[in-house]
């Protein structure tokens, strides 16, 4: 027990201890002077520190004074596994005055615990990442109190920065393998099966995402030229590298390509860094230690700070400092980027870091444990990159540049496939090339078998889309998913900004329908800029319509924006999304009026009277139906989120995938309600989530009274011809039998059927 005030001293004492870091770039002495000092400082008579890796899902004890130090690198416990573990899974202090009759209790023989009663433990993690568990021990019984707790809380938060960035620069030691254990996981893992999300082949050395790259860590001095001159010809190859590359960005992603690296061309431009690597090289350090030095600083000076866009960029300087090192080497082997070719393997991606991955230009992703309808997913569609989906976590384990096949039109993936199964991909994939170079026949309009017209549009994600959309000759733009250029961006882009990338969907789709959904943040689409408060649930929290609600001044703006860029269009409309009542719809519906009124006073060229739209996404307006539809001048129905909250199932989680099911009989009766209630009053409905091009799903759209449908356009052709090989009337009959049975069952049996009989025509 000690006084609250000496906790400060501690706290204060780590953090000069995390120098250490940097002077030693050891980070088991590191941990070993943290807990000798934590336990001195507590009077405790055991100090340890447990590491969480993320691969195997294990805590390791890494450090610990009191316990037997053998038992270092060999006591590892799963989350939720006694004591420490229970900390992690609950990620919440535990403090027991006698452990060994807690019920979480475990007892582990190699670190000789017997004769400790008092147990703390404080879980080590930055918002939702696990880093690990800090424990303090005591022989007496009830020996630790609150200010004990608060202390341990404090410097648990403190090492949690540092822990981070010493990742960044070492690769903390894994557990070593057991004997054979990496061959049995590639024994293991011959071929995975995975759900094919954006089709393609794929053949590359795989990569876990962020790997630490041996030039940062363990390649020796003698590799590199070690002068100031030779710094200063590797930061401008480094600077020509960053132009090339953005140059090459910029046809997939005019929106944002310039902003990917603007982080990297800000720290190698940034005055203060420049003159740290050359104060370090003139006081004597080789020119590559002094660019790891100096990287490492400023990377933990972002890592402390409160704003976590500010703390992110970490990564980018660390990934700077690899380019660095990567052209201060004497001889060049590979490439600058080091994802260029390869597979990436990750059981954690956002939209961004998908964005950030096609300026690497990776070969194929594979998705640990995504969902299928995800945005990651989406984006990565948009910038055909081959992606699989799977459950398999040992994929995590497979040893980096293992020669991986993603053969993601089936879901296959083949760990170092033989010649004998790379040759027919091989041929398949040049009979693609062939068929993909000619062009693709698309009719001017689409009509059912029956003659019936049905429109197709594009849903758009990024800019470099609208030739494809244009090509395939899309009706308009039944979807524009605004918040693409915002996740890229480094700040919230400015109104004018807004309007020069919204003024480029006016342009390109010109005299046709567009239809722009207002900001859909939130959820899987973080803005790390915006500082908002970690959600345990994002999915139902301030998400796309509430967060613009709340956030009046980004509303405001997007609307002038599009308002302004649209100004000419002969067919705009405006669509909200994620609309739960008919009061967000009028408020929202208001703060359009007073964009307007706003730009009228203003003397502002723009759009006067846009079609007012809203997204159904929400179970909940199924029973103001009626009214909305009175209400608004057109509909959408976004049904990858009308399932995830019909059906309660997390459509980023691979987990519960099974239950995310379309032919739900609830999802379809509902559908079917909605597209009545809504044609009842001659309002325009379409449907813009991914079952819009499924050819399974179609039919029953059409049977239902569907007449359009926005997909990404790759799919248009596709699309076309499923509604061209469908009758209204068999769809129709096929919807009725459909909607007439409750359950899985039985709707599943009547797809069968119908398929077959489909089949037989
Ligand atoms: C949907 O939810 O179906 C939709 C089109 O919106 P998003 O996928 O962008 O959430
Ligand atoms: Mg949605």
């Amino acid at each position: 027990m000690t006084e609250p005030q000496q906790h400060l001293s501690l706290v204060c004492d780590i953090g000069e201890l995390s120098n250490l870091i940097i002077e030693s770039r050891d980070i088991n002495a590191f941990l070993q002077q943290t807990v000798q000092l934590v336990a001195a400082h507590l009077h405790a008579d055991v100090g340890s520190i447990y590491l969480y890796d993320d691969d195997l899902g294990e805590l390791t004890l890494k450090a610990t004074v009191g316990l037997d130090s053998s038992s270092v690198g060999k006591v590892r416990m799963k989350i939720g596994e006694g004591l420490v573990g229970t900390t992690m899974a609950q990620m919440a202090p535990l403090c027991d005055g006698d452990a060994r009759q807690h019920p979480q209790f475990k007892y582990f023989v190699e670190t000789k615990e017997d004769p400790f009663k008092s147990f703390l433990s404080v879980p080590i993690h930055r918002g939702a990442e696990k880093i690990g568990v800090l424990v303090v021990q005591h022989r007496e019984a009830d020996f630790f109190d609150t200010s004990d707790i608060m202390a341990l809380r404090a410097i648990a938060a403190q090492l949690a920065g540092t822990i981070a960035s010493a990742r960044l620069m070492m690769d903390l030691p894994k557990p070593k393998a057991k004997a054979g254990g990496a061959d049995r996981v590639l024994n293991a893992l011959r071929i995975v099966k995975g759900e094919a999300t954006v089709p393609g082949y794929a053949l590359g050395p795989g990569a876990l995402l962020r790997p630490v790259d041996p030039l940062l860590t363990e390649t020796p001095d003698s590799v590199f030229h070690n002068s100031l001159d030779g710094y200063r010809k590797a930061k401008q190859e480094t600077l020509d590298q960053l132009k090339l590359l953005q140059e090459r960005l910029v046809l997939q992603l005019p929106e944002s390509a310039a902003l990917i690296f603007e982080a990297h061309n800000m720290i190698l431009k940034d005055r203060r860094f420049d003159a740290q690597v050359s104060e370090c090289i003139r006081d004597g350090k080789t020119a590559a230690d002094a660019v790891r030095r100096t990287a490492l600083h400023f990377a933990q000076i972002f890592e402390a700070s409160s704003s976590p866009y500010i703390r992110e960029k970490s990564q980018d300087i660390m990934d700077l400092a690899r380019r660095l090192l990567f052209n201060l080497q004497k001889e060049k082997a590979g490439n600058a980027s080091p994802m260029d070719a390869h597979i990436v393997i990750s059981s954690q991606l956002f939209p961004s870091d998908v964005l950030k991955l096609a300026s690497e230009s990776v070969a194929g992703i594979i998705f640990v444990g995504g969902g299928i309808t995800s945005h990651v997913a989406i984006i990565a569609r948009s910038l055909k990159i081959p992606m699989i989906i799977t459950s398999e976590v040992r994929l995590l384990q497979v040893p980096e540049e293992t020669q991986v096949l993603m053969d993601a039109d089936v879901g296959n993936i083949y760990i170092n496939p033989t010649q004998e199964v790379l040759r027919p991909f091989e041929e398949r994939n040049r009979t693609r090339k062939h068929i993909s170079a000619g062009p693709l026949i698309v009719a001017d309009e689409t009509f059912t078998a029956d003659g019936v017209r049905v429109h197709l549009l594009a849903n758009i994600n990024l800019l470099g889309e609208l030739s494809l959309a244009r090509e395939l000759k899309a009706e308009g733009v039944g979807l524009y998913r605004s918040e693409f250029p915002f996740i890229v961006r480094s700040v919230l882009p400015s109104e004018e900004e807004q309007r020069l990338v919204y003024a480029r969907l006016f342009e390109q789709m010109a005299g046709l329908p567009i239809y722009i959904r207002t900001l859909d943040i939130g959820g899987d689409k973080v803005l790390p800029y915006l500082d908002l408060p970690q959600e345990a649930n994002p999915e139902l929290g301030l998400r796309s319509i509430r967060f613009l609600l709340k956030h009046r001044e980004v509303f405001d703006q997007q609307l002038r924006a599009i308002l302004r860029a649209g100004r000419d269009a002969d067919h705009l409309g405006i669509m909200f999304p994620m609309i739960a009542s008919m009061d967000e719809f009028a408020a929202a519906r208001q703060a359009l009026e007073q964009a307007i009124s706003s730009l009228d006073t203003e003397n502002l060229p723009h759009h006067t009277n846009p079609l007012v739209g809203a997204m159904i996404e929400m179970p909940a307006v199924l029973s103001v139906i009626d009214e909305l539809a009175a209400a608004a001048d057109f509909f959408s129905i976004g049904t990858n989120d009308f399932i995830q909250y019909m059906l309660a199932v997390d459509r980023t989680n691979e987990n519960v995938a099974d239950y995310y099911r379309a032919f739900h009989p609830s999802v379809l009766r509902a559908l079917a309600g909605i597209v009545a209630s809504v044609s009842a009053h001659h309002k325009p409905i379409s449907v813009c989530g991914e079952v819009a091009h499924d050819p399974e799903f179609i039919p029953f759209l059409l049977g239902i009274g569907v007449r359009r449908l926005s997909v990404d356009p790759q799919f248009i052709p596709s699309v076309q011809k499923t509604v061209a090989s469908t009758s209204v009337s068999s769809a129709q009959d096929y919807a009725k039998s459909l909607l007439a049975v409750p359950t899985v069952k039985q709707v599943d049996e009547l797809r069968c059927q119908w398929h077959i009989r489909r089949d037989a025509r």
